[in-house]
């Protein structure tokens, strides 16, 4: 409407396990699912049989969706249509791939990522239940040793607590085991074996019972004094390995731990020997005592380590104030030289420890451990459970030989965050979102040895996944159609052709004879490409920020040259449904068609614009869209009925000049929240705020002028784009024969200030009416208002125009002196008419600006049968305040100020 060429294309992505997960689901007689797609998406039963073939499933959705899509009336380019497993793309995604590994981002190698034990397969977002991203973390294992040589490793974040470290924790009620790992002998819970055994090599020897391990001793690698082990049972052995170092000073947990167990009657020898325990200050804070933990702990009124909620908000506290303000005490330096007489330990520690800040202690912390042999790596989920989507809890595998592509490249990253420097983000908010994630995004696995999509061109047995093969698709939609029209068939769509076509490149005339196609088509294809891209908008959900969208991005600026770099990306909000988020756990999904079916197109989208802003949750209930659709329908009687009205021809009128002016304003209005994705706001203005405008015109005139027919043409060219099929019928119904969505979007017809003041000064006088009415508790009979003359408007405008100045009052009670008022009564009226200057809303003060010369007498004198109707008063009378001769009806004359008459209610 405003004069571009807009792509608005649409494809279907059939990539990945989640279609093959749901038809072996089916097949396997999966009861909640076959009872989802009979009551949820109305799947006939003889379709339902054929659901356990994934091609035929994705098939059937694909055309259901496509369907509804149709009937939704979005003006999208289907001969563009493609699905990720059509062999045209497939061969795209093979060239981009061979790009990306040509330019050093694609690696092999052994990474953790979240894994299905099940499946046997990596997992990510779009695989799990909820839709959740597994998010790893990396725990340091320190290895403390028992006379053995046996390790207990504890996995910790704060390996530089080491030098705090007063006991070691296993559960007494857990069995162990000693196993061999990776050719060393360590004790792992048996529980953490099941979980860890994905990354470590383990294999088991002998099991033991917890409670046989108590009261034996271990050395801190470190400091080297032997410390006790001692029974925990809030030791929780599904995270880490069940053996926990003890840090009484700076971890809550461990500090009311070492406090129960002084008192526990239950293990009495374990009690006893943690009767010599104190905790050790090994960290300096501001703002805390030199037992953090304590500090914490006292704060929020902990008794017992079973107030595990209060426990970890207490360790969030003390792990983060210690990060950001932590130093390490010198006196770890003199509790190492008492136990350890490593000499080598000591000047490490004195160099590069003792005095630091705990960030730089961390990581030389580490460094020591390694240079000790004291030290493995574990990961853990830490969201978690996270489950697949067939339900087993994911677990962190390191995978070796898996393919990678590294986010974590810093060159690639510098230029993403240059792109996304360059582009429009809605919600402006999220940007940093964004940001952090090009910051924390490392090697993501790029394929998978099952489901449906493409395979890595280079190893054929791996399949490239959903969230890799999705994130330049995009310049895909500006070919798809030529390549289709010119019938060239995918094995010519080599390497050499993509680099032609979506960067130039190679030499055409040689392309044209290698592959037998026209050099024409091939430049026609170019053109197609050139012509759209780069992108304008990308839109999707916020739950795509840390993955999808991201990726985007990288893959943008890794395979395109800067003018191609895509220009904006809109991240919107959940849709819930009465409340609640979506998914299809819970069966609480509403496909399209059937909102559709029940409430009717536009009443949906209608809905679907008003209810909220893009950035917000949206909150889709039936009341709210049955209210629309009753809207609707109302406000194409009220159209249908004002076209016929008979009308007059010469517009004149103060309220045809507002009621034009008025809704020229809303046009411009409308155009520029539409230009910054406020739609919601738009639509109010469009479906709402016009409507009560000509209902208010409607109520001032007799008979409308004939200006109302081009304002209801401009109306429903306004609500095209929300409520298409409204405005069409609507377009009709006026006498057009031309589709109202190829008109030109409306312009302003034009403003007119004077009326635009008038009507605003008759409205604040009607409301000033209102409110003493109300407040004298009677219905008014006789109404008189008291006016200013016009130079008291003058004196206000310059006030308004000019600001306030030193010598504003002198002159202003000069002036007032020279019509007759006297020193005092000057006076009080310019104090005044400067405090109103002060008052007056930013709208008014702008109409004010533009209107020079203002008779407010006549103004009410013209409005006078109006204002006695919306007053419900039998009489006005208007009356000039500075008129000697006038009575001074309750003393209402000096109250009168320009703008603001003195009204007299009888
Ligand atoms: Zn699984």
């Amino acid at each position: 409407m405003q004069g571009y060429n807009a792509l608005f294309p649409m494809a279907f992505h059939y990539t990945g396990t989640p279609i093959l997960v749901m038809a072996e689901s089916i097949a396997t007689g999966d009861k909640f699912l076959q009872w989802l797609f009979r009551n949820v998406y109305d799947v006939p039963e003889e379709v339902m049989k054929k659901m356990s073939n994934p091609e035929f499933l994705a098939k059937y959705f694909h055309m259901v969706s496509k369907r509804a899509l149709e009937r939704y009336g979005l003006a999208i380019d289907w001969r563009r249509e493609f699905t990720s497993i059509d062999p045209e793309f497939q061969k795209f995604i093979e060239w981009q791939f061979l790009k990306l590994r040509e330019l050093g981002y694609i690696e092999q190698g052994t990474h953790p990522v979240g894994w299905c034990p099940a499946h046997s397969m990596p997992v990510g977002m779009h695989d799990t239940k909820d839709d959740k991203e597994p998010e790893l973390e990396e725990f340091t294992v320190i290895l403390f040793r028992n006379e053995k040589g046996i390790a207990f490793p504890t996995a910790t974040l704060r390996p530089e607590t080491v030098f705090g470290v007063t006991n070691i924790w296993i559960n007494p009620q857990e069995k162990y085991v000693i196993a061999d790992v990776n050719g060393d002998s360590w004790v792992l819970a048996l529980r953490a074996v099941n979980r860890l055994k994905y990354q470590l090599r383990i294999e088991i020897k002998e099991e033991i019972e917890g409670s046989k391990l108590m009261n034996t001793k271990v050395r801190n690698p470190i400091t080297g004094e032997w410390i006790p082990i001692l029974p925990g049972e809030f030791v929780d052995p599904s995270t880490a390995t069940g053996v926990v170092m003890s840090v009484p000073a700076h971890a809550p947990f461990d500090y009311i731990a070492l406090i129960d167990l002084k008192n526990n009657k239950k293990y009495p020898e374990s009690s006893k020997i943690a009767q010599e325990l104190e905790p050790r200050s090994i960290i300096t804070v501001p703002g805390y005592s030199s037992i953090p933990a304590r500090d914490a702990v006292i704060k929020r009124g902990i008794k017992s380590q079973n107030e595990k909620e209060l426990l970890e908000d207490a360790t969030k506290e003390i792990y983060s104030a210690e990060f950001s303000t932590g130093t390490m005490k010198n006196e770890i330096i003199e509790i190492v030289m008492k136990y350890n007489n490593n000499l080598e330990v000591i000047e490490f520690i004195k160099k590069y420890i003792a005095g630091k800040s705990v960030k730089e202690a961390r990581e030389k912390t580490k460094e020591l451990l390694k240079k000790l042999n004291a030290y493995a790596i574990i990961y853990e989920i830490i969201n978690k459970p996270v489950y697949c989507r067939c339900g087993a809890e994911v677990v962190v595998k390191l995978l070796e030989d898996q393919w990678f592509i590294n986010y974590g490249n810093l060159k690639w990253k510098k230029k993403a965050r240059e792109a996304l420097s360059n582009m429009r983000i809605v919600p402006e908010e999220v940007r940093s979102q964004f940001e952090a994630t090009i910051d924390w995004l490392q090697r993501k696995a790029c394929a998978r040895t099952r489901g449906l999509g493409t395979p890595l061109p280079w190893e054929k047995s791996w399949i490239i996944e959903s969230l890799s093969d999705s994130t330049i698709y995009m310049a895909f939609y500006t070919v798809i159609h030529k390549i289709r029209e010119f019938q060239i068939p995918p094995e010519k769509l080599i390497p050499e052709f993509w680099e032609f076509v979506m960067l130039g490149r190679g030499d055409v005339k040689e392309l044209a004879n290698k592959l037998g196609i026209d050099e024409w088509k091939l430049e026609a294809i170019r053109r197609e490409f050139d012509y759209w891209y780069p992108l304008d908008w990308r839109v999707s959900g916020k739950d795509l920020i840390p993955n999808h969208l991201t990726f985007f991005i990288f893959n943008h600026v890794a395979i395109f040259p800067r003018d191609k770099w895509p220009k904006g990306i809109i991240a919107h909000g959940w849709v819930l449904v009465e409340g609640e988020k979506m998914s299809k756990s819970k069966g609480n999904t509403i496909p399209l068609m059937k909102t559709i079916d029940m409430y009717g197109v536009d009443a949906v989208r209608l809905a679907l614009v008003t209810i909220a802003e893009v950035n917000q949750d949206l909150n889709f209930t039936s009341t709210a869209t049955y209210a629309a659709a009753e809207y609707l329908a109302k406000l194409a009687n009220f159209i249908e009925n004002l076209y016929t009205f008979d009308t007059r021809d010469k517009c004149e009128l103060i309220p045809d000049k507002w009621l034009c002016s008025v809704v020229s304003k809303r046009i411009e209005k409308v155009t520029k929240l539409l230009e910054s994705v406020r739609i919601r706001e738009a639509a109010i203005e469009v479906f709402y705020n016009i409507k009560s405008d000509i209902e208010k015109y409607l109520s001032m005139v007799n008979k409308p002028c004939n200006i109302i027919k081009d304002i209801i043409e401009n109306w429903i060219k306004l609500m095209a784009p929300f409520t298409p099929h409204i405005a069409e019928e609507l377009w009709h119904m006026i006498g057009k024969s031309t589709f109202v969505i190829n008109e030109k979007w409306p312009e302003a017809i034009s403003r007119d200030f004077d009326s635009e003041l008038a009507i605003k000064y008759v409205d604040v006088v009607i409301s000033d009416i209102r409110e003493i009415t109300k407040v004298l508790k009677k219905t008014p009979n006789k109404v008189v208002l008291y006016v200013t003359p016009s130079f008291a408007y003058s004196i206000l405008r310059d006030l308004v125009t000019e600001g306030i100045k030193k010598d504003s009052m002198r002159k202003i009670i000069e002036n007032l002196a020279t019509k007759g008022l006297s020193k005092k009564v000057a006076a009080t009226q310019a104090r005044r008419i400067i405090g109103l200057s002060q008052q007056l809303s930013d709208e008014l003060k702008e109409l004010i600006r533009h209107v020079e010369h203002f008779d407010e007498y006549s103004i009410l004198k013209t409005f006078s049968d109006y204002i006695a109707k919306s007053v419900k008063a039998s009489n006005i009378e208007i009356m000039n305040s500075y008129d000697k001769e006038a009575p001074d009806l309750g003393r209402k004359k000096e109250v009168a100020l320009p703008l603001k008459p003195g009204i007299y209610i009888e």
